[in-house]
């Protein structure tokens, strides 16, 4: 069963972004259906689901045009599940995701493939670029100013069947970006994040963006520090307060949170236009990311990556 909450919060392309997509079984099984696992029993393998969440799941993203089901000829009661010009437009967003997996963990199997740009003919890292300037885009050299449809969200909060199993164990071949999903995809996790890149630190700063019951918060800030997002740093003693200050860790899963605002941006706004405004202030522009090839330069998009396996 779901019911649902509601909320005001500052209007966010991120925040709408995982509104849609943000729990980790969403995630999940977007990931698989990316890398071609396309039927129900498939994913029921796959990510270790119980049927039951796996089915809310599909029907979500089903209903927020993430997926589309496909009656199978002469089989209609088994369908196949497919990506949308949506989800497929998530693709730079899914690759800054496994720049990330590869950066701070090993997988044997993940770390076989290889990703060939078919443009250069290249093996190639996706490197997330400003298109004015050129250069690679960093956490510290984005400012945020308030954009035309800077205004309050109503947020309805779907309580969904939830699943107490943790990411780290579904079974998943593939598994590309569990240990992301792991981070991001608890319940406002990813928000605390977001709001980190604003520079806030501080445990009442975050209170004020996120309404959300103390207790809940004080456990996020304490499971990110313990994944090591943010190093937590002593302020005062009487009482022990903490500065949360992102790592490096922390700071490289910017490109993974900047992909999900332009996608956020492009595809769950409304005609007001994008709530907030970036700035590149190594080139003074207003910044505008791609995901591109290190090697030749050029935007990478799905249908030009082939996978290979390092022999
Ligand atoms: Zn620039
Ligand atoms: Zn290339």
């Amino acid at each position: 069963m779901s019911n649902t909450n509601t909320m005001y919060t500052r209007a966010s392309s991120i925040n709408r972004a995982l509104d849609q997509i943000g729990d980790k079984w969403s995630l999940l099984i977007i990931g698989d259906v990316l890398w071609g696992i396309n039927t129900f029993g498939e994913l029921l393998e796959a990510t270790g689901m119980s049927r039951g969440v796996l089915s809310d799941r599909l029907k979500w993203l089903e209903q927020v045009d993430c997926l589309k089901r496909r009656p199978i000829k002469g089989n209609p009661r088994r369908p196949t599940y497919h990506m949308t010009r949506k989800s497929t437009d998530m693709y730079d967003n899914a690759l800054m995701a496994l720049n990330w997996e590869r950066e701070f963990f090993s997988d044997p199997e993940l770390d076989r493939i290889q990703l060939l740009h078919k443009d250069c003919g290249k093996i190639f890292k996706p490197v997330l670029k400003c298109t004015q300037c050129n250069e690679e885009v960093k956490a510290a050299d984005v400012e945020y100013a308030p954009g035309p449809g800077a205004t309050q969200d109503l947020r309805q909060m779907k309580v969904r069947r939830r699943s107490s199993k943790s990411i780290l164990e579904a079974p998943s071949a593939r598994r590309a970006y569990k240990n992301l999903i792991h981070v991001v995809g608890n319940p406002w996790t990813a928000n605390v994040i977001a709001l980190a890149y604003h520079g806030i630190t501080r445990f009442d700063e975050f209170r004020k963006e996120l309404p959300i019951a103390t207790n809940i918060l004080s456990d996020r800030l304490k499971f990110l520090a313990a994944e090591g997002i943010f190093e937590s740093v002593l302020y005062t003693q009487q009482p022990k307060r903490y500065d949360y200050v992102l790592t490096e860790k922390g700071l490289a899963l910017f490109p993974f949170f900047m992909t999900l605002l332009e996608w956020g941006d492009r595809w769950c706004g409304d005609k007001s236009g994008p709530p907030m405004v970036l700035t590149h202030t190594s080139c003074n522009a207003k910044l505008n990311g791609e995901v591109r090839c290190d090697q030749c330069n050029e935007h990478v998009v799905a249908y030009r990556v082939k996978q290979v396996n390092r022999d």
